[in-house]
């Protein structure tokens, strides 16, 4: 867990009083971290629960805590989200400037550069160069080509053959692995690139 530094918040205050609980602090460590720039989307099967697709970020009012509802899937988290601009739901209610969102309508946006702890629901939004790289047996058993490594923060850079995209990965694979672009690799491994 990662513990946020508590600031005096007015919403924060009234949420609790809405909700009679006390919002949680402790920030699971394989979650979105707050700060982070996403698009809320739309459900596959309806046009909601927002009016519109739209951007916003990660906040830090609260931590992001599973959803209270039997709809949830397992391992599934609510964040509290600011939204860019005030948005009103599929109801017509609102404007709204924040909320709290699953994470199946969250679409990361851009991954901090030197942000840790990226799993599993999040690994799914890489954007791979092609099907070779894509595949995890590839990029997590040596038939993507290692060209650099990083002692100190554990990671190994790695190339495609076939495409050319760059992706840093933990030395044992699963769960780390990110796109890099050509400039973000020669900044974190400059021997290599
Ligand atoms: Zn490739």
């Amino acid at each position: 867990m990662k513990w946020w530094p508590k600031r005096p918040d007015r919403d924060r205050a009234a949420v609790e009083q809405v909700r009679g609980s006390r919002l949680p602090d402790g920030w699971p460590s394989w979650a979105i971290p707050a700060g982070t720039p996403v698009r809320i989307i739309q459900d596959s099967s309806w046009a909601g629960p927002w009016a519109s697709v739209f951007t916003g970020t990660i906040s830090n009012m609260a931590a992001p805590e599973p959803p209270a509802s039997t709809a949830a899937r397992p391992d599934e988290l609510a964040y509290w989200v600011d939204f860019d601009q005030p948005q009103q739901d599929a109801d017509g209610d609102g404007p709204y400037r924040k909320a709290q969102i699953w994470d199946r309508y969250i679409e990361v946006l851009q991954v901090p550069i030197h942000g840790t702890g990226w799993r599993h629901g999040l690994v799914a939004k890489i954007e791979f160069g092609c099907d070779y790289c894509a595949d995890d047996q590839n990029r997590w058993h040596g038939h993507v080509t290692q060209i650099g490594s990083d002692e100190t923060r554990q990671m190994i850079l790695l190339r495609c053959p076939r495409c050319r995209a760059l992706y840093e990965n933990a030395p044992q694979g699963e769960d780390e692995t990110r796109r890099l672009t050509e400039d973000e690799a020669r900044t974190l491994y400059p021997n290599a690139v």
